[in-house]
């Protein structure tokens, strides 16, 4: 199994999970979460990581900001690629527009509850729920019967049912927004501090960091903070916020970025 992304934050999100072929297919699955970017900006990403949209067997949404669905309708349209979305992020999508509801009739997009595992060819997806400001958002935990892949960016808080989803992974994207100091020093407007800092808003690094010492990590190999704020959090906090963890640590340690993303990482 093998996974990179297009690209992290704000202002654009999109990851690629990979399989192995395990079913005995020499045809590996390849998965596409989350689509922030425009056209042509998503085909020229996924070219820089050797791939085009026809190797894709499927986007899966996690929530309705524009950030990751942004790009996920038009790039199905184009390419036929089915969509699969909880019915609440879908409806939100209707709703801005992005979208005709008429998909649903048509089978282009594939309703899934936030709790029920599905697989898409060698690729077992078992989504969770998590608290965040959106209609009816989900993460996702990836497995190929070898390797098991854990995700989660855009989350307010820890819940018990999220440090048990995400234990046991052998690799795992966190997010890990923002800096609390830097954030409440920053110029950002009162409500959107309040709503970045809130239950329903954005893990701050040290959020982050509860969670992954709450995991169980023994699998864990590769780890990746994510959805970083490009104004209010830089690499070194998260370090910083991190350290306890990471100097126990023993595997690859690393950043998904905005503008480059995260390269293949193979598990
Ligand atoms: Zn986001
Ligand atoms: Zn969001």
């Amino acid at each position: 199994m093998r996974f990179c992304a297009l690209g992290s934050g704000s202002e654009g999100n999109a990851w690629i999970v990979e399989s192995e072929g395990t079913q005995g297919s020499v045809t590996a699955t390849r998965v596409m979460i989350d689509c922030g970017f425009t056209l042509r900006e998503t085909v020229a990403r996924l070219s820089s990581r050797g791939l085009t949209p026809a190797d894709l067997q499927g986007v899966l949404v996690t929530h309705e900001h524009d950030d990751h669905v942004g790009g996920v309708f038009r790039f199905a349209r184009k390419f036929g690629t089915p969509v699969y979305s909880t019915m609440g992020t879908f409806m939100a999508s209707v709703r801005a527009r992005l979208v005709d509801v008429s998909w649903l009739q048509e089978g282009k997009v594939r309703i899934f509850n936030p709790e029920t595992a599905w697989s898409i060819g060698d690729l077992h997806i078992q989504p969770f729920t998590v608290p965040h400001d959106a209609a009816e958002p989900a993460q996702f935990v990836v497995t190929d019967g070898r390797h098991r892949f854990g995700i989660m960016t855009d989350c307010g808080m820890a819940t018990p049912h999220i440090v048990e989803r995400l234990s046991g992974c052998d690799a795992l994207v966190l997010e890990s927004n923002h800096d609390a100091d830097m954030l409440h020093r920053s110029d950002y407007p009162g409500s959107l501090k309040r709503r970045i800092s809130g239950d329903y808003g954005h893990l701050s690094n040290d959020a982050a960091h509860a969670i992954l010492s709450a995991i169980d990590r023994d699998s864990l190999r590769c780890l990746v903070a994510a959805h970083l704020s490009q104004n209010t959090n830089s690499p070194e906090r998260v370090r910083e916020s991190w350290l306890g963890t990471l100097q126990v640590y023993g595997g690859e340690f690393c950043f998904a970025d905005q503008h480059s993303g995260l390269d293949w990482r193979t598990l």
